[in-house]
């Protein structure tokens, strides 16, 4: 089976995401690149119920290349992404807290200096329709500067690492600063750090790991949805 340990690794992160409860059911999306292919969830599948052979494999251009599910509607997001970041793996979901912070506000204020592992403050992407290339212009958009992770308004979040492991904590932090957010606007007014503050942080060393140079990638993925013909 074409890509066949990247597939087990998609249902290992996939009931991970499950049983942190950042995912229910089938919603939020996952993949991870290896070369110029790209292995995804598939649309419509519980997250930890998948199977390798659930997960499709897609080209640069989201067309099929090996399985018989169609790919998560999401898949242009994550070729846009792939496209414009050095990620190799990407972790979508509509965890709570991230869907509350991204109905609510144009960004993420940074009150905590972890913020600073996904690359400083984080943005939330102008609404679009889901699935659609508009959303992963968006979402591309508000990725820019080298973050780590962007909000979807009223959606949810997305998340990126060099690896699985990686984009799963980024997305895991993501949620966790979400929630310390919202639950300190329960009880007060929440200060934000200043840019002298962060630079400090930043003087310590703190910041998101370095990532090698991007795997080969073929040619831009075309607007539209992908293409599951052929
Ligand atoms: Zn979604």
């Amino acid at each position: 089976m074409l890509l066949e340990d990247e597939r087990a690794a998609l249902c290992r992160v996939g009931r991970r995401l499950a049983e942190t409860g950042l995912v229910t059911g089938a919603s939020g999306n996952v993949s991870v690149r290896a070369g110029d292919l790209v292995a995804v969830t598939p649309g419509g599948v519980m997250l930890d119920r998948m199977e390798p052979a659930d997960c499709p494999i897609v080209d640069a251009r989201g067309r099929t290349v090996d399985g018989l599910r169609v790919p998560s509607s999401e898949t242009p997001l994550h070729l846009a992404l792939y496209e414009a970041t050095p990620a190799s793996a990407i972790v979508h979901t509509h965890s709570t807290y991230c869907a509350v912070v991204a109905t609510t506000m144009t960004e993420l204020p940074p009150i905590h200096y972890n913020t600073l592992l996904l690359g400083g403050v984080v943005k939330v992407a102008a609404y679009a329709t889901y699935g659609t290339p508009e959303l992963a212009a968006n979402v591309r958009a508000a990725m820019e500067g080298g973050r780590r992770a962007a909000l979807m308004a009223n959606h949810g979040g997305v998340a990126i690492g060099g690896d699985l492991d990686e984009a799963f904590e980024n997305a895991r932090l993501l949620e966790w600063l979400c929630g310390v957010y919202v639950r300190a606007k329960m009880i007060g007014e929440p200060r934000v750090l200043t840019a002298e503050e962060l630079a400090k942080v930043v003087e310590r060393g703190l910041a998101p790991p370095e990532y090698g140079a991007p795997p080969e990638y073929g040619a831009p993925p075309e607007h539209g949805p992908p293409d599951l013909t052929g």
